[in-house]
């Protein structure tokens, strides 16, 4: 049980198909107890049963990240229940749709404000407010995607969201390494989600990926859950500021591999239907 007296927060999860979902779910299994949080009460009733899951019925906190007061209420709460906690999700991000197609010069100042303050400031704010109740080796993550790194066709708002998001990362590890703290971001490849659903033609984005990666398959939330697990235990005592992909080995290649038929012909490798 490589969880096994670890406390944490999962912030980030709507539904069963969440990201966070897949690593809250990876960390009670190694024994960890988790609490967890919901956007607003349209959300809180859905994640109800989950909490109950998760064996945190009575941990489920309200927490809107554009909200400073819910920040500062949930670590009150955290601090009651647990007193130090040992790790933190933020697997939160949020672009008005206008973002997330068509032209990248159209996006105005409040569609990049919005993007920018729930999908990176948050994660610092979250550091910064939770701060004083961090134990001593306690581990932060946050989600990242390879489109902060490379173009990727209407990731628009949300792939400069993620560079700043990924370089908020190795700010915080330098930062919070002082008092012990570990900060990293998992890359994770396309995974069919709530959020997910609002990128423009995200469905080819999925099979781009499974046909294009050394892995030929996309990810599941099980996989970048372990991944985080391992991220927020022990057994990475000696790992901060990474940006750790979980994507099938799709941000190694260059060019697309090509197979050979029989007859020596190229054919471009698609299993992604
Ligand atoms: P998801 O299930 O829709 O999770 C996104 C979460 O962000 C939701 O729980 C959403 O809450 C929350 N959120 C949005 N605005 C918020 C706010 N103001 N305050 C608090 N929470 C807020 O989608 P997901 O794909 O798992 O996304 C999780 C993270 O993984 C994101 O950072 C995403 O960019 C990243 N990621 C996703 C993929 C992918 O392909 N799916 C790949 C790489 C990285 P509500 O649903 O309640 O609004």
């Amino acid at each position: 049980m490589v969880m096994k007296g670890k406390k944490g927060i999962v912030l980030g999860i709507a539904n069963k198909k969440s990201i966070a979902y897949g690593i809250a779910k990876a960390c009670q299994e190694q024994g960890a107890e988790l609490a967890i949080t919901y956007l607003n009460e349209r959300f809180q009733k859905k994640l109800e049963p989950i909490a109950e899951e998760l064996g945190c019925k009575e941990r489920l906190y309200p927490c809107d990240v554009t909200k400073p007061e819910e920040i500062e209420a949930l670590k009150e709460s955290l601090e009651k229940e647990f007193g130090k906690i040992d790790f933190v999700v933020h697997s939160i991000a949020f672009a008005p749709k206008e973002g997330l197609s068509g032209r990248f010069s159209d996006i105005t100042k409040d569609a990049f404000n919005i993007a920018m303050e729930i999908s990176v400031y948050s994660f610092i704010e979250i550091a910064q407010k939770l701060r004083p109740i961090l134990s001593e080796k306690a581990s932060l993550l946050t989600l990242s995607y390879y489109g902060g790194v490379k173009y990727i066709p209407n990731y628009n708002l949300m792939g400069v969201a993620k560079a700043a998001l990924e370089m908020t990362t190795k700010y915080l590890a330098e930062d919070l390494g002082r008092d012990g703290v570990r900060v990293n971001a998992i890359s994770a490849g396309p995974i069919k989600t709530l959020a997910a659903a609002g990128i423009g033609d995200f469905s080819f984005m999925l099979k781009w990926n499974a046909a294009h990666s050394p892995l030929r398959k996309n990810v599941t939330i099980q996989e970048v859950g372990n991944s985080g697990m391992y991220l927020l235990s022990d057994l990475s005592s000696a790992v901060t500021g990474e940006i750790h992909y979980v994507d099938g080995g799709f941000n190694i290649m260059g060019m697309p591999a090509v197979d050979f038929d029989e007859n020596g012909k190229p054919k471009i490798a698609w299993n992604g239907e």
